[in-house]
């Protein structure tokens, strides 16, 4: 049966010494109830706590660290649906590079790898990890690339070869990158859960199905690598897609610890569409690495942003921080505009006002990350709060305009905001940020 954050607490050392990230023992407690996090964050853990929490503490799909840091981090995963709380760590996207290749192509995937930035409502996004694929038969050019890739990009990697002693010699040349060695068989598996474990890698499995994935997993772990990713070997988009929905289910509700980790899973139709409609599979149903074959900055754009959309916690809105954000080069008397500090209105807002080619100061009051009416509704977003806001930040003293552009859909806040602040005038603004071009234009200017 599950404890609660009550009862693990009494199993914690009560120092409150915070080295686990957490203020108290209390607040890592509930953690560990929640399955957010893992009692071997906790240095002090006695043996009884580790004994009673064991198993119970740790999240069903284990969470996989990569890269010198470990700052990657893969599964984790406590829901099967979004809706029910939140999924944790989002899919990795990965480019893969072959040994053949061309020594240009080689040079500008790495040079992708390494510069390729796309930012989405104040999120930077990135390529997440390179892979490299061994097609040649030199087992000394292959490690030598892997190094390559690592120096130059600093990411961990995903290593691929059908030949043990190749794969040994590249995550020998990459140690400290903390990267995944792909075992092609799980022949090769029994070979290289050493090798992962002495350079301090992942291994990523495979079986010809999935009762023998389950199989090989449950004897790795016994031999003592408990940081592994499964590769299911599976022929269509749709064998991919109920394959890893029934992995799932099976490590969330039914328990089943060889199946309760992240997958990695390479993707090459030899077109694009299918190679993307593939990625947003794994993108939307469990993926934990999808190695794309090459770069195509429209598939890479639409990924991440699908991405991001699937995972962030539909519990906690993406906020921008409360404060007054100049656009352009505003002066004290440029127009003022209000919105919420909820990243999507903040980001289109302030689009659509540089959009309209004018300076201006926008003010973004805290409203718990809602958008627009929601704040209004929830009391979050009214003439008082608003006024308050402000005021606590001397906003006046900074500019000699005394007159405010409220959005549309809360034009009713006009009259209780100029009561709130003696000497301003409420313009009531458009309803939609897509008019405030032709607002200013027409208003404004
Ligand atoms: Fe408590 Fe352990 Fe966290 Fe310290 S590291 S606050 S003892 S749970």
């Amino acid at each position: 049966m599950a404890l609660t954050g009550l009862q693990i607490q009494k199993l914690l050392p009560a120092t409150n010494c915070k080295e686990c990230g957490s203020n108290t023992c209390l607040a890592f407690a509930m953690k560990l109830a929640g399955k957010k996090a893992e009692l071997a964050q906790c240095p002090y853990a006695s043996e009884e706590a580790k004994r009673v929490l064991g198993a119970a503490s740790e999240p069903p799909v284990r969470c996989v660290e990569l890269g010198p840091d470990r700052k990657l981090k893969l599964g984790g995963e406590v829901v099967l649906y979004r809706h029910e709380k939140t999924f944790v760590h989002q899919t990795a996207l990965a480019l893969n590079l072959n040994d053949t290749d061309p020594p240009a192509a080689i040079e500008a995937a790495l040079t992708t790898v390494s510069t390729y930035l796309l930012e989405r409502v104040g999120e930077e996004l990135r390529i997440d990890l390179v892979a490299v694929t061994q097609k040649g038969s030199d087992a000394a050019a292959f490690a030598s690339l892997a190094g390559k890739a690592w120096s130059q990009t600093k990411r961990p990697l995903v290593l691929r070869s059908p030949d043990v002693a190749a794969l040994t010699a590249a995550a020998v040349a990459v140690k400290g990158s903390r990267s995944v060695l792909c075992a092609a068989s799980p022949e090769a598996a029994a070979q290289l859960w050493r090798v992962a474990k002495e350079n301090d890698h992942a291994l990523a499995l495979t079986a010809p199905d999935l009762n023998q994935l389950v199989a090989l997993a449950g004897e790795i772990k016994k031999q003592g690598l408990n940081d592994l990713l499964l590769q299911f070997s599976t022929c269509s988009l749709a064998e991919q897609f109920q394959t890893s929905s029934i992995a799932r289910r099976a490590a969330l509700k039914d328990g089943v610890k060889s199946l309760g980790y992240p997958t990695l899973r390479f993707i090459d139709t030899g077109n694009l569409l299918d190679d993307t409609m593939a990625a947003v599979n794994e993108v939307t149903k469990y993926g934990g690495i999808c190695v794309l074959p090459q770069f195509d900055a429209a598939q890479m754009a639409s990924l991440m942003t699908l991405r991001l959309n699937v995972f962030t916690d539909p519990q906690k809105p993406i906020q921008v921080e409360p404060k007054v954000y100049p656009i352009g080069e505003p002066k004290p008397d440029s127009p003022i505009f209000v919105t919420t500090n909820f990243s999507l209105t903040y980001f289109i807002v302030s689009g659509e006002i540089e959009n309209s080619g004018i300076s201006a100061w926008l003010v973004v009051p805290e409203c718990e990350g809602m958008s627009v009416l929601t704040a209004w509704a929830a009391g979050k977003f009214n003439g008082g709060t608003i006024a308050k806001f402000i005021k606590e930040i001397n906003f006046e003293s900074q500019v000699t305009r005394r007159e405010l552009v409220i959005p549309g859909y809360v034009a009713q806040i006009s009259g209780e905001l100029e009561e709130n602040l003696p000497g301003w005038k409420v313009m009531v603004g458009p309803s939609e940020a897509a008019d405030l071009e032709s607002f200013v234009k027409s208003r404004l200017k």
